[in-house]
């Protein structure tokens, strides 16, 4: 004989059942098959529904309950022909006319009791059941239908109702060791007391209506099955990389759906456990799907951790107070009210100075609880020896879970770091004595982000997931997503990333999708988008509340970069190619970097100096390594070194700039170029990360344009000036050549001071043949002090600027 227990989905309608009836005529070829069914899919919330409406007095009870009408009439309907419909209907009907009358004594008392409740949610099984059977009989299945109450007995705790195991295996044995039927059908959840009341065995049930069948007539194995293809790593609807454990061992699956795996309901499993019963998971809707297999032992080669799972709805109870420590029975006492006030405890933590006993419990017992544990503390409370008793709500708890964990070092390690990098706060810790779990207690909020945290963490081989949050899609913006497109298999393959571009806004739209945006039609959606505004990205960004989250600014604006501190502070990344911030205020610059250090987030912006040149990563790694900079040379600004290039006695300076200016490689107002304030913001930025403090009004600048052109006020008026101050340029460009020296736009670090101009550079000198916008760095340092360390390459353009930002990002994918 064999049990086969099949959930609410899987009955939830006719096509399934007929699903079921596929499964079952196949497993009941050879062998005997007892059949434990569910109510109809989302039928049991209905009945809780009705009732409480009608104990409230509200007449719309009777709207549900014609809801659940409905839906058991359509479903004979669809599932039996019309000939033989009519017997089931008027059966089914003459049920729902007393469930009727007992829902109209609800209304009419304005009341349930727990008694009566358990003789309404019931009906759900009672006609699943009955119809089920029904119809595998017009289908040539040799069923007969069994009502669980007559097999099943339990104590009188109404809702959730203790088995009397004694009783049960007896009517089970006789039952079942006389019937001649191949298939019996029998509802799940349903039982009865000794005095023949009907009680339930607590929501979700009917698993272990199966368990209980399954071990009182021993066999071999019990089958679940559901709508999912197994007990999963973690939550498969909050964690799409989770996948079906094949085989785990009974105390794993009792841990894991203890903590909140509702695929199985927990005491499901104690009853088969002293039998050695093994229980098979599988999927109704994927029947060809292995399934996960639960038994003794599992396979001992295993990942140290199995499964990942949570509770919702979680409040955190904490008593404290100096009358606490070194006094004897305190725990007890504290345990006992709350066994008392049946508020189960599934969550502890002692403080072993004994100061503080803290307890996890359902939040619907929250209150319970609290009064319970004051009115038995009244005493040493008014005396002040212990504080009122603290709660917190709106938490839950995560709990990873393995047999062999106890045989792994630096599993909590990982797991409270990978959590705290994702900035997911914990409220308190519990590892088990058995080691087989490690619980945390965080905010409901968090719960998705820790949930795949965790499970990056330890199930998916190191692939870890980027979710980027992209403002501005200009030039470099547009290249960046382009190369993102290009090398993302790339990257998931030989690097282990996963990057996925989560939102996008330009000045005017903003676009979100969690699962990652098409990068292929990424203007159409960007198009498509809701109005944006920085702060409402941020809160967007931030409700999301995705781990390894990035925001990555693009733009070269003021009012963008003032939103780095916010991002910081949720630990959110931030890469940027935008300088403003970095070059700002010193002591904004040294914030943004606390708020990095201090919450666990890469505020990286390579692409500041010389695009995608490794400018700023080598001197961080030179510093790291013990290196001291004592001087910086440097030629950094592509537009300068262009004009200077193609700048000579045949051409007019003011035209090399306009054909600077033309071909892109200048800023819309060429003048923030050539009076040198980009170059002295590249210097600035250089000389604190090499650990020195200083504002941009400390750079000496030594302007080469005449005064005027500096103090004009627009594009036009400053071509003006050029033209007009012609011999002026001619005679800087002569003074060199007379000198057989080149021009160029040098920025020097030295003895904690910087300076930027234009110097002459004779033949020979690293500078002098350095070609169209290419940007060189000399860093003579204590190691490189005779012969300086040498960047060089193209510094300025869209392409090299966005591989720079894409750099940085993976810099962050391998932290
Ligand atoms: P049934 O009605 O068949 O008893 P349940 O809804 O009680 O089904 O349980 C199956 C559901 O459990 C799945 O659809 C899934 O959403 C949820 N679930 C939660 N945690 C897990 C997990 N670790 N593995 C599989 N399913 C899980
Ligand atoms: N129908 C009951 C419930 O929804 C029992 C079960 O489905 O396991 O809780
Ligand atoms: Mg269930």
């Amino acid at each position: 004989m064999k049990v086969l227990k099949f959930g609410g989905t899987s009955v939830a309608n006719a096509q399934n059942i007929e699903k079921v009836k596929n499964i079952v005529a196949n497993s009941s070829k050879n062998e005997k098959a007892v059949v434990v069914v569910s109510a109809f899919g989302g039928v049991t919330d209905m009945l809780i529904k009705a009732s409480l409406l009608a104990a409230s007095q509200n007449e719309s009870y009777k709207n549900v309950l014609e809801e659940i009408e409905d839906k058991h009439l359509k479903t004979i309907q669809e599932l039996i022909d019309i000939n033989n419909q009519s017997k089931v209907i008027s059966n089914v009907k003459r049920e729902l006319n007393v469930l009727e009358t007992l829902l109209e004594g609800a209304f009419l008392i304005g009341e349930t009791t727990p008694k009566l409740l358990d003789k309404i949610v019931g009906y759900g099984e009672l006609l699943s059941s009955y119809i089920i059977n029904e119809y595998f009989i017009k289908e040539d299945i040799d069923s007969v239908h069994k009502n669980s109450k007559l097999l099943i007995k339990t104590d009188d705790s109404f809702g959730k109702a203790v088995i009397d195991f004694k009783a049960t295996n007896e009517l089970c044995e006789n039952y079942f060791g006389t019937v001649t039927y191949q298939v019996i059908v029998a509802p799940g959840f349903v039982a009865s007391s000794a005095k023949g009341e009907a009680t339930t065995l607590g929501r979700g049930g009917s698993d272990y209506t199966a368990a209980i069948i399954a071990a009182a007539v021993n066999t071999e194995t019990l089958e679940i099955w559901t709508d999912v293809s197994g007990m999963y790593t973690a939550n498969p609807k909050l964690v799409k990389q989770a996948f079906a454990i094949p085989h785990i061992s009974y105390e794993e699956a009792m841990e894991l759906s203890h903590f909140g795996a509702k695929v199985l309901y927990p005491p499901t499993i104690q009853p088969v456990l002293s039998k050695g019963i093994s229980i098979h998971i599988k999927n109704t809707f994927a029947p060809e799907e292995e399934g996960t297999l639960i038994t003794k032992s599992s396979n001992g080669k295993a990942r140290a951790v199995r499964g990942i799972s949570h509770v919702e709805n979680i409040s955190l109870l904490s008593l404290e107070g100096s009358g606490m420590v070194g006094i004897h029975g305190i725990s007890k006492r504290f345990f006992e009210v709350l066994s008392e006030a049946k508020v189960s405890v599934v969550f502890i933590t002692q403080a072993s100075s004994e100061h503080s006993i803290c307890i996890g419990v359902a939040s619907d017992d929250a209150e319970k609880a609290k009064s319970a544990l004051e009115k038995a503390f009244e005493y040493e409370m008014t005396l002040k020896k212990i504080n009122p008793v603290m709660v917190e709500n709106d938490l839950a708890i995560i709990a990873l879970v393995g047999d062999n964990m106890k045989s792994h070092q630096g599993l909590s390690g990982r797991m409270f770091s990978a959590l705290g990098k994702n900035n997911v706060n914990i409220r308190a810790i519990a590892q088990g004595a058995s080691e087989r779990n490690i619980s945390a207690v965080i905010n409901k909020n968090d719960v998705k982000k820790a949930l795949n945290t965790l499970h990056e963490q330890f199930f998916e081989d190191n692939v870890k997931q980027l979710n980027l949050f992209v403002m501005g899609v200009g030039n470099v913006g547009e290249k960046f997503l382009a190369q993102i497109e290009q090398q993302r298999k790339f990257l998931k393959k030989q690097l282990k990333l996963n990057i996925r571009v989560v939102a996008l806004s330009n000045s005017k739209k903003m676009v979100f999708d969690e699962n990652g945006l098409d990068l292929k039609n990424w203007k159409e959606l960007l198009n498509n988008g809701e109005k944006t505004g920085l702060d409402a990205f941020y809160q967007k960004v931030k409700e999301l509340n995705l781990r390894n989250s990035i925001f990555v600014d693009n733009t070269a604006n003021e009012a963008v970069a003032k939103t780095y501190e916010n991002y910081l502070n949720d630990s959110i990344s931030v890469v940027t190619c935008n300088k403003i911030a970095a070059s700002s205020p010193y002591k904004n610059y040294l914030k943004l970097k606390e708020l990095s250090r201090q919450y666990n987030a890469p505020f990286l912006f390579e692409t500041n100096v010389g695009a995608g040149l490794p400018i700023i990563d080598t001197l961080k790694h030179l510093i790291a390594s013990g290196d001291k900079i004592t001087k910086i040379q440097a030629v950094l600004s592509g537009s300068l070194n262009f004009v200077f290039n193609n700048f000579n006695d045949k051409t007019d300076f003011h035209e090399v700039v306009k054909q600077a200016q033309d071909e892109g490689y200048t800023e819309p107002d060429p003048k923030i170029d050539l009076s040198g304030i980009d170059v002295m913001r590249k210097i600035l930025i250089l000389a604190r990360e090499s650990g020195n403090e200083l504002d941009i009004e400390q750079i000496e600048n030594e302007a080469f344009l005449p005064q005027e052109s500096l103090d004009t006020s627009n594009v036009d008026d400053f071509y003006k000036s050029l033209v007009k101050n012609k011999a002026h340029f001619d005679t800087i460009y002569k003074e060199a050549a007379n000198k057989d020296c080149r021009l160029k736009y040098v920025a020097q670090f030295e003895n904690g001071k910087a300076k930027v101009g234009l110097q002459h550079v004779p033949q020979g000198h690293p500078f002098y043949n350095l070609e169209g916008k290419d940007n060189i760095v000399l860093f003579f340092t204590e190691r490189y002090s005779e012969q300086p360390l040498l960047i060089k390459g193209a510094g300025a353009g869209a392409d090299v600027t966005a591989s720079g930002i894409f750099a940085d990002i993976i810099r962050i994918g391998n932290f």
